[in-house]
């Protein structure tokens, strides 16, 4: 969509080629995506693992509509939340190898039903690699939610259980999702142009 359907933060107006996800279809989205990890996770506590920066936005949203479910239904289930911080990115080009370098401990997800919250999945690297980590600690069960998974030809062919949306193979900002950490303070879903690209390259 062109960016003047919408608003946008004049700090970025320059900055960003058009909108690809208005917020208002994110939050239709993830209420469906509620429903349907609710319906799969019935009955059974789940453990919220939001996958830090990019997942915040997405995580606090899903568990919202999460909750909203329980007080509705007859049969709802507890949550818990955990977080962990993976860096794979130098100035968002890949480095192939992820570090993890914060969160609690991941030995506390043992035996439990784990749902990782992610923003996008790339080549699918960064998650493999953190499901393997994750195995080790040897949880109950494993399920991923990532609002967004890119069409690329450098897939290394992993897809989550649950996809917000696809989306092209472009660099993409906004909710949460960052261009060395700036642009998460921006709602919708965006494209990133040249311009915003050198404005905030990390210069050395
Ligand atoms: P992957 O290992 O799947 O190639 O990359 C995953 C990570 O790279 C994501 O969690 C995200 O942090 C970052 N990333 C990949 N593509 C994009 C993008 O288009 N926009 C932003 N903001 N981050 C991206
Ligand atoms: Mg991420
Ligand atoms: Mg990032």
């Amino acid at each position: 969509y062109p960016l003047d359907m919408f608003c946008i933060p004049k700090h970025y107006e320059q900055d960003l080629q058009h909108v690809l996800i208005p917020s208002g279809l994110i939050d239709d989205r993830i209420e469906r995506l509620a429903r349907d990890i609710m319906r799969d996770f019935s009955h059974e506590a789940i453990v919220g693992l939001c996958v830090l920066k990019g997942g915040y936005k997405f995580f606090t949203d899903l568990l919202d509509k999460l909750k909203a479910l329980n007080r509705n239904s007859e049969v709802s289930v507890p949550m818990a939340v955990d977080f962990i911080r993976l860096k794979s990115y130098r100035n968002d080009i890949s480095t192939g190898n992820i570090e993890v370098i914060g969160g609690d401990n991941l030995a506390n997800l043992e035996g439990k039903n784990v749902l990782v919250v992610e923003d996008i999945i790339d080549t699918g690297g960064t998650m493999t690699q953190l499901l393997a980590l994750l195995k080790e600690v040897k949880p109950k069960s494993v399920r991923v939610a990532s609002l967004l998974v890119k069409r690329t030809s450098r897939s290394v062919g992993y897809r989550p259980d649950y996809v917000g949306f696809e989306v092209p193979d472009k660099f993409v900002v906004g909710y949460a999702l960052d261009f060395n950490e700036y642009f998460r303070d921006l709602s919708h879903i965006c494209v990133i142009n040249e311009n915003g690209m050198s404005k905030y390259s990390v210069k050395r």
